[in-house]
Parts: C-alpha cells; sequence; structure tokens
C-alpha cells in the first residue's frame, strides 16, 4: 500500500466516533452550564502570531511547529495550541468593547511534531476554553471548577488537580534568578535538555521527566516563596474559593507549563496513577498576553485538554458511552420488480423520518439478510412478489426472528410505534 497516515496521526474510524460524540455532548453541556460561547478560529496563522505569544524559548516553537510558506510568501503556522487564535479574534472582532469577562471555546485539531506515542499525536484535538478580561480570583477558581466538573462529568475518576502559581512580571525576575542560581551550584549532572533550558527557559527545569535530574527539580526554590504581595493575596483568595467550592487541590511546586505567556496561576489535571506525560488537561493565566498581541492590558485564563488523551482514559477506566444510533431498518427485496418498491419506500421511510437502508446490486434474499444482521440492524422490511401484488410488506423483527406481514401503508406507524 503506497500511501499511509502520516506518522504521528490517526484516522478516527467509525468504532471510535461513540467516544468522540460522548465528548461532544458532555462539551455542550458543560460549556452551557458556565456560559462560555463556541468559537471556530482558522487551522493556520501567521506563524508570528503563535512565536510571540507561546514563547521563543518554548518547545513548540523551537522544534514543534508545522511552519510553511504559502504561494504569495507569507509565513504559516498550523495551530499548535488553541489560546493565540482566540485572543487574536478578540482583539480583532473588538470583543473588548463586550461585557468582561468574554468566555470562549473551541473544539480544534492541534499540530505538533512531537515523538508519537500512546496518547502523543502530531495531530490532536483539543476541547479549551477562555475567560478574557478579568483577573478575579473567583474567576480562576471558576475555570479550575469547570475543568475538575467537565473531567468527572465524563465519569473519569483517580484524579489530582493540581495547583501552583508562577508569578507575574514583578516577581518571576527574581524567582527565575534564584532558580538559576541553585542550578548553577547544584545542577552538577543535569541531562541534555536541562542544560539547554538552564540558559533558555529556566522554569521548565522543574518539569524535566528524566530520573537524574528529579532530586534536583524536587529540591528547588519554589515560585510560591517569591511571590509579589499582589500575586501572594491572588493566590490566598484563589485557595479560599478552590475551597469553598470542595475542590481536593494539591500543591505542586514544580508545575510551571510549556507555554510562556502563562501567569500566576496555573493547574492541571492529572490521572492519580501515571506520570505527568500523561496529564488529561492544564490552563492557566495569560495576563499579559492580549497586551503583547496589541491589546490593552487585558487579564485572562483558560484550559485545554486534548480529545484522544480523554478517549483514551475513558478506555483505560472502561467507562461505558452510549452506542451511537444505527439505521432502524434494512430493506430487502426479492427481485427486480420488488427492488423499485424498495427504493421508493427506503426514500418514504427517511421522508418519515425512519432511518432505512438497502442493499444494492443483484443480491439473493439469503446474502441481504446476512448483510442486515452483520449491520446488527434491529428490523428488516422484505418486499417480494406476494408483497408487490397485496400492497403489503413482512416486517421481522431479527433480534427474536418475529415477523408479520403488514400492509405498506401502515408501515410508518408501526415503526413510530417502536421508537423508529
Ligand atoms: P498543552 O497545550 O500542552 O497544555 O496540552 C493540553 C492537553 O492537550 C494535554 O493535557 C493533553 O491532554 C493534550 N495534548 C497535548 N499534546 C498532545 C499530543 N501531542 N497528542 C495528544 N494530546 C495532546
Amino acid at each position: 500500500m503506497p500511501y499511509r497516515a502520516p506518522r504521528g496521526t490517526v484516522d478516527i474510524l467509525p468504532e471510535e466516533q461513540a467516544y468522540w460524540r460522548y465528548i461532544e455532548q458532555k462539551v455542550i453541556h458543560i460549556t452551557q452550564l458556565y456560559g462560555y460561547e463556541r468559537i471556530d478560529n482558522p487551522v493556520f496563522e501567521d506563524a508570528g502570531l503563535f512565536v510571540r505569544s507561546v514563547g521563543e524559548g518554548t518547545d513548540i516553537v523551537q522544534k514543534e511547529m508545522y511552519t510553511f510558506t504559502d504561494r504569495s510568501g507569507s509565513p504559516l503556522t498550523l495551530r499548535p495550541e488553541g489560546t493565540a487564535s482566540v485572543c487574536r479574534a478578540y482583539l480583532e472582532h473588538g470583543m473588548d468593547n463586550l461585557p468582561q469577562p468574554v468566555k470562549l471555546y473551541y473544539i480544534a485539531p492541534i499540530f505538533r511534531y512531537e515523538r508519537p506515542q500512546a496518547g502523543r499525536y502530531r495531530q490532536h484535538h483539543q476541547f479549551g476554553y477562555e475567560a478574557i478580561g478579568d483577573d478575579d480570583p473567583a474567576l480562576d477558581a471558576e475555570v479550575i471548577d469547570m475543568a475538575w466538573r467537565f473531567c468527572h462529568a465524563l465519569g473519569l475518576g483517580q484524579l489530582t488537580l493540581q495547583l501552583n502559581s508562577i508569578g507575574c512580571r514583578q516577581c518571576r525576575p527574581a524567582y527565575l534568578a534564584a532558580l538559576k542560581d541553585y542550578y548553577a551550584a547544584n545542577g552538577g549532572n543535569l541531562c541534555a535538555d536541562c542544560t539547554t533550558r538552564l540558559q533558555r527557559n529556566p522554569l521548565r527545569l522543574l518539569d524535566c521527566k528524566q530520573a537524574t535530574c528529579q532530586p534536583v527539580a524536587d529540591a528547588a526554590p519554589r515560585s510560591l516563596d517569591h511571590l509579589c504581595s499582589p500575586c501572594a493575596e491572588h493566590f490566598g483568595n484563589l485557595r479560599r474559593y478552590l475551597e469553598l467550592l470542595g475542590l481536593p487541590l494539591v500543591l505542586n511546586h514544580r508545575l510551571v507549563r510549556g507555554l510562556d505567556y502563562y501567569t500566576r496561576t496555573v493547574f492541571e489535571v492529572q490521572p492519580a496513577v501515571e506520570g505527568a506525560q500523561s496529564t488529561l488537561g492544564g490552563g492557566g493565566r495569560y495576563d499579559d498576553l492580549i497586551a503583547e498581541l496589541g491589546g490593552r492590558p487585558t487579564p485572562a485564563i483558560g484550559f485545554a485538554t486534548g480529545i484522544e488523551r480523554l478517549s483514551l482514559n475513558l478506555k483505560r477506566q472502561k467507562v461505558a458511552v452510549p452506542a451511537l444510533p444505527k439505521p432502524g431498518v434494512f430493506i430487502v427485496y426479492a427481485d427486480e420488480k420488488s427492488r423499485e418498491e424498495a427504493v421508493k419506500l427506503a426514500a418514504a421511510l427517511r421522508q418519515a423520518g425512519v432511518s432505512a437502508v438497502q442493499a444494492f446490486g443483484v443480491r439473493s434474499l439469503k446474502s441481504q439478510l446476512r448483510q442486515a444482521n452483520t449491520l446488527a440492524i434491529r428490523y428488516t422490511v422484505i418486499i417480494g412478489e406476494a408483497e408487490l401484488k397485496t400492497g403489503t410488506v413482512v416486517l421481522r423483527d431479527m433480534s427474536t426472528a418475529e415477523q408479520k406481514t403488514v400492509p405498506i401503508s401502515q408501515l410508518v406507524s408501526l415503526l413510530h410505534a417502536v421508537n423508529l
């Protein structure tokens, strides 16, 4: 076979779609409960938008973006995350003039050139939401609460909610200096990535997964101990609200997230049993991003989670999702003449809202019935010579093999009566 799906991408086959539909319906429900409206942004944007917002020194910008020039020579990037596009749209469409915060959500494909593994792809999909235009810690609490409730509404359990504050422009430089000093004094045998991070993106040192780097990262200075008083007050209030909401948060001083735009609150939902690779979703505040993109200073906070990752966890935790509806009726015909009737009947049933399919080509009755069985369709409607003459059809319940002859004029009401 000359072509396969590109490395790190997957086809979402029909048997997988029940999980997707289930997750999408939970998304629609929770976003409505918390007052979010949907936004769909383009799949590609100016490359500069992501470099500017995600940050020059991040893994995403350094190693993972799919950037290309189009025929006019403009550099474009396939969206490697959702927040930057939402903020760009917020500014472009003057949403800063609406009552704040503006609450938007998306379900969108995301592209990152990563090393593919279970639950990590080069194209995946994220459900994300952003609340833009308010710095009240009660909003942080609401955003975190929504993430937590969403995961539980899906039926997922054994989760932890991890929280940290990484400060702001005022207090972070001093913290980063303390972190660098510490690593310079204690980071004797850092991994190659951490050696680069120490120069380029010291906050990410804390996020390293290499075994050798764990003791030094565990004992590193904590951002919570270096917050300026407005950040400390914000964090204190946030914790109070989270307690009011009864959320079981775990403080994690090594939680820093992989994008530069975060300020103050950062949080993640993780499965209790696995490592950080399997993070279900994460988010945080990005109070400087809108100004960075040319707007007035506008605080904001958001969260994103991967649909594939959710689906994987639903399967691991054996959460049963509702099956997608199948056609209710398979129409079987005996010969050429009754086939004409089958074509008409299929159209009439669909007009009446009954989902109906039929076999095509010249097929024996037996083979058509076998097909209906394989497709697990509940009823077959059989049209033969005798039925044609009498204006009837045979209605067969495939689960019980019971069948009866019914006037064709009564078929729709009989099918409606069994909820088809
Ligand atoms: P991030 O933007 O890196 O915080 O990612 C948010 C969420 O998207 C993660 O917690 C995962 O659930 C999911 N995710 C991120 N990267 C990938 C990937 N390469 N493949 C599948 N899911 C991903």
